[in-house]
């Protein structure tokens, strides 16, 4: 997979190029990655992309011509001379495990990293495919969250996990949240590690850690288990989960 990133600072990603296992796989060649700074299409000698608000109002906004000189240059980088252009914004979609399962299957990305006010509508109109929201919050630049949403892609491309299991047993990935985990020292602060998970039987495990996980999801993230179609075994542990709930007496706030 190559990904590219249209910034202003691609000094940045040697956060995700050179560390862990992105890093790792990054100079394996797993994946490959470019920038392209849209200064390099400024049409003033100085570099400036950015002007004022038509308008009026605080801030730069990011204009239309120079972004949409790095995008065709990143595309003309591409196995199909387009690429998929997905621009992160706090008013896009919410980034999901869904869709990073999506963005791993595609040969190319071209993430578009926005600073400022933002970026001039028209460009966004023009070359961008779609908008991602890596929560409902804002951050100062897109370089943070395209690199959010390159490690949730590069996690499930083949090879760059050293065992593709953890990405499949971690949270969302089967619509639940992951079960707590455990290693040694066995007692820590006057907490045991559970019995069953030193017991040595692996069906006795795997059963304990989806009553953990649908605990779990159930207490923290009722609306994942609501979406879910659950099988049998799932069916059964739930509703053993919710009849040890309704028995346990409510505090009324009346303690003695
Ligand atoms: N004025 C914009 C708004 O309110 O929608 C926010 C601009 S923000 C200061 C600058 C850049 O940071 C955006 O263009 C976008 O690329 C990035 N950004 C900020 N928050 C983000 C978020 N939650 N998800 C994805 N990108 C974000």
């Amino acid at each position: 997979m190559k990904i590219q990133a249209v910034t202003l600072f691609p000094e940045m990603f040697a956060a995700i190029t050179g560390c862990g296992v992105t890093g790792r796989a990054f100079k394996q060649g797993i994946w490959r990655f470019e920038t392209i700074n849209p200064r390099r299409f400024a049409d003033n000698k100085l570099g400036y992309i950015d002007d004022r608000p038509f308008g009026g109002g605080p801030g730069m906004i990011m204009m239309a011509p120079p972004l949409e000189a790095a995008i065709r240059a990143a595309q003309a980088q591409t196995e199909s001379g387009r690429g998929r252009v997905v621009y992160l914004s706090p008013q896009g979609q919410p980034m999901s495990h869904a869709k990073a399962a999506e963005l791993a299957k595609l040969p190319d990305l071209i993430l578009l990293c926005g600073r400022y006010e933002g970026i001039d509508e028209r460009l966004l109109q023009s070359s961008v495919d779609e908008e991602i929201a890596i929560g409902d919050f804002v951050v100062s630049g897109g370089e943070l969250p395209a690199m959010m949403l390159m490690d949730a892609v590069l996690r499930l491309v083949p090879g760059v996990l050293g065992d593709m299991r953890s990405a499949e047993q971690d949270s969302f990935s089967d619509g639940l949240l992951d079960c707590p985990h455990y290693t040694r020292p066995t007692e820590f602060q006057g907490m045991a590690v559970p019995a069953v998970l030193r017991s040595g039987n692996h069906g006795l495990i795997a059963e304990w850690r989806l009553e953990q996980s649908l605990r779990r999801t159930l207490a923290r993230r009722p609306d994942l288990l609501a979406r879910r179609s659950l099988i049998p075994q799932e069916a059964r542990l739930l509703r053993k989960i919710e009849e040890e709930q309704r028995a346990i007496p409510l505090d009324l706030g009346n303690k003695q």
